[in-house]
C-alpha cells in the first residue's frame, strides 16, 4: 500500500497516481491544478491523501470544516487598525477554488474573510469565539485520523518524478509555486 502527496497535475500523464492505470479522475488539493490522479478504485485514497497532506501543512478545508461546526459565514467581527472591531466580514469560502483555515507563523489559526472589497486574515478565535471548541479540534488535528493511517506509508514512485517545482499554499500569500525536495525514500511497507 502507498501514500501520495499532492503534486502540480498540468503538463502530465492522465495515470493514476496509485496503480499507473489511465484514468482522468482527480482529487482536488490547493486548486484544480494541484492534487492527486486516481482511477476510480484510487478515488478514496486520494482524498484520504491529501487530507492526510492538509494536516501535515496545517491547512483545513473551510467547506469541512462547515460540515462539523456552524460557523457564520456574514456578520463576521473584522479587527481595524485603531484596535477596535467592525461587523460586516463575510467568510471566503469558494467552490471553485479550495479555501483554508490554517495556522499562521504566530501559531494562531487564521481564516480569510472578505471586508469592504478586501481579503484579510483573522483570527478563528474570533469568527467563532471558540463556543465550538474549533480551535482545540484543529490543534488536536482535524484531519488527524488520515494522518495517521498513512504515516507509515512509502511515498508511491510517482510522485516526485518532476522538476521539484511545486504548488504550495502560504499562508497570507496565497498558492506560490516553490522548490520542493523530496524526503528520503522510506524502507517500510
Ligand atoms: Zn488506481
Amino acid at each position: 500500500m502507498t501514500t501520495v502527496i499532492p503534486q502540480r497535475i498540468v503538463f502530465t500523464r492522465p495515470v493514476c497516481d496509485y496503480c499507473f492505470k489511465e484514468d482522468k479522475w482527480l482529487v482536488h488539493a490547493l486548486n484544480d491544478l494541484h492534487g492527486i490522479k486516481v482511477c476510480e478504485e484510487h478515488f478514496v485514497d486520494g482524498q484520504r491523501d491529501v487530507k492526510a497532506w492538509f494536516h501535515t501543512n496545517d491547512m483545513v478545508l473551510i467547506e469541512d470544516l462547515l460540515k462539523v461546526y456552524d460557523l457564520p459565514r456574514v456578520g463576521i467581527l473584522v479587527p481595524r487598525s485603531n484596535g477596535s472591531f467592525t461587523e460586516g466580514g463575510e467568510l471566503v469560502c469558494s467552490s471553485v477554488k479550495n479555501q483554508f483555515v490554517h495556522k499562521n507563523s504566530n501559531g494562531d489559526w487564521v481564516v480569510m474573510v472578505s471586508f469592504l472589497g478586501l481579503q484579510k486574515e483573522i483570527n478563528i478565535k474570533i469568527l467563532c469565539g471558540d463556543a465550538y471548541g474549533v480551535v482545540e479540534h484543529l490543534e488536536r488535528g482535524f484531519y488527524k485520523d488520515e494522518y495517521d493511517s498513512v504515516k507509515d506509508l512509502t511515498v508511491s514512485t510517482s510522485t516526485f518524478k518532476h522538476d521539484g517545482l511545486q504548488e504550495v499554499y502560504v499562508p497570507g500569500t496565497g498558492v506560490v509555486r516553490m522548490l520542493i525536495m523530496p524526503p528520503p525514500p522510506s524502507t517500510k511497507n
